[in-house]
């Protein structure tokens, strides 16, 4: 589940509004997207250039649209703009090998560029939440001023919040409220 969580991070950074209270800066959620794929495991052996900005906003924006049919339980518009995105961007099982390593499964061509390479693994790794039944486990924050998106990995799928630091801001925006309501 690497792949939909670097997905959720890039989609987080650069198509949602607000995140945990603050408003998203169109300039600065394209630097954390940069800084989220140089830095990730799977993504830091590509070269990234500013060149490809454009694109991976533009890819983001459609994995955003299928997250959200997902999460709307509208599975015909997800496995839609999966599908394009999986056919444009060249998504295909290959098998990334070389001398001395274990060869490891991929969904992108070994010499695929960052964009395409980040397009194609995740919207197969959304298609397969799809093709499996597990679109329930993709939400979205339910604490004020933030729409990030997470991937729940608890067990009975009862996570509420996209980071801790929403969860608290939750609770003490409930507890306020709840002095508020209290007579005195
Ligand atoms: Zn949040």
């Amino acid at each position: 589940m690497a792949w939909v969580d670097l997905c959720l991070t890039v989609v987080n950074d650069l198509t949602i509004e607000s995140r945990q209270g603050r408003p998203v800066a169109d300039d600065a959620g394209l630097g954390e997207a940069f800084a989220d794929l140089a830095a990730n495991v799977l993504t830091r052996r590509f070269e990234l250039s500013s060149a490809h900005v454009d694109d991976l906003a533009s890819v983001a924006r459609r994995l955003h649209l299928a997250v959200e049919a997902c999460i709307a339980g509208d599975l015909l518009t997800a496995a839609f703009a999966l599908n394009t995105v999986l056919a444009e961007f060249g998504a295909v099982p290959n098998l990334h090998a070389a001398p001395g390593q274990a060869p490891h499964l991929a969904f992108h061509a070994a010499d695929a560029p960052i964009v395409d390479a980040w397009a194609a693994e995740s919207a197969t790794a959304l298609a397969f939440l799809v093709g499996t039944r597990q679109t329930h486990r993709l939400g979205q924050c339910s604490a004020d001023a933030c729409d990030a998106f997470y991937l729940d990995s608890t067990k009975n799928a009862s996570r509420r919040f996209c980071s801790l630091a929403c969860q608290n801001r939750a609770k003490s925006s409930a507890y306020r409220q709840k002095r508020r309501d209290q007579p005195r």
